[in-house]
């Protein structure tokens, strides 16, 4: 028989208890930082050495991180479910944790490509190459001659992932929510694509706005959600 699909959609909550902050959280990474700027494309155009600087130490600091039990949890579920992850996360810990079917909707932290241009966001993905955990400097070029940036999806970009992302969850028999505030467009609008059989299961330990009588919360941190979710579900 075929495995049930089991889409599950992940937001920075499911790595807060590897140690990376989620924007809400003041403290850590973001606190010395306002995201708008170093999360935007304008802020990328005012300060290329700044926004540089800032991947530099996230993707530094990504070293040194380990997946947690939600993370294992999830790549686990691959045994029974045909599992999809659709993450917001530019962090790498679902692979790390052993997710074999992974959509990064908001770009990866360990890949840079081309600038391409001001005001010309376009790429290929044959552009995008892996650099681990090194950094990368202004003057820095690709094999075409333009300044390397950071392969992640800013707030005024394009979501390229989203069209596939809607494919997944469209096609899903079991929604599972970890970890998302669900308020950053158009990650947060996924969810409404479920089939109308599908439940939709959401993890996080603070109370999410939203409303649909699909919505099946578990208000605990990911790691115990996790288990509460494989027992809900019969695993
Ligand atoms: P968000 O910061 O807006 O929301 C995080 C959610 O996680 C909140 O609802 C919070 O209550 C919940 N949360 C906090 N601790 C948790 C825990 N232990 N277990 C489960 N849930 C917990 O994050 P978002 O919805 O992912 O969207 C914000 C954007 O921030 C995304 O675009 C993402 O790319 C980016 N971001 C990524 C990382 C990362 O890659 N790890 C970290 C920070 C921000």
């Amino acid at each position: 028989m075929a495995k049930k699909k089991l889409v599950v959609l992940t937001g920075a909550g499911v790595s807060a208890e590897s140690g990376i902050s989620t924007f809400r959280d003041s403290n850590g990474l973001w606190e010395n930082y306002d995201p708008q700027e170093v999360a935007s494309i304008e802020g990328w155009y005012r300060n290329r050495a700044l926004l540089l600087d800032f991947y530099n130490m996230m993707r530094a600091n990504l070293r040194d991180v380990r997946p947690n039990d939600a993370h294992r949890a999830i790549a686990a579920l691959e045994a029974d479910y045909d599992v999809r992850v659709i993450t917001q996360n530019v962090d790498n810990l679902h692979e790390r944790a052993g997710s074999t079917r992974i959509l990064h909707l908001h770009g990866e932290l360990t890949k840079v490509r081309p600038e391409n241009g001001v005001y010309d966001q376009t790429y290929s993905e044959k552009e995008v190459f892996d650099i681990g955990y090194e950094a990368i400097h202004l003057g820095d070029k690709a094999p075409n001659g333009s300044q390397l940036r950071p392969h992640i999806v800013w707030f005024g970009e394009a979501v390229p992932k989203i069209e596939p992302a809607i494919d997944w969850v469209s096609q899903a028999d079991i929604l599972l929510i970890v970890g998302s505030s669900l308020s950053v467009y158009p990650a947060a609008g996924l969810y409404r694509y479920a089939p109308a059989a599908a439940p939709i299961y959401l993890i996080d330990p603070q109370e999410v706005a939203v409303h649909d009588a699909r919505i099946i919360p578990i208000r605990e941190k990911a790691t115990v959600g996790m288990k509460k979710f494989i027992e809900m579900i019969g695993k």
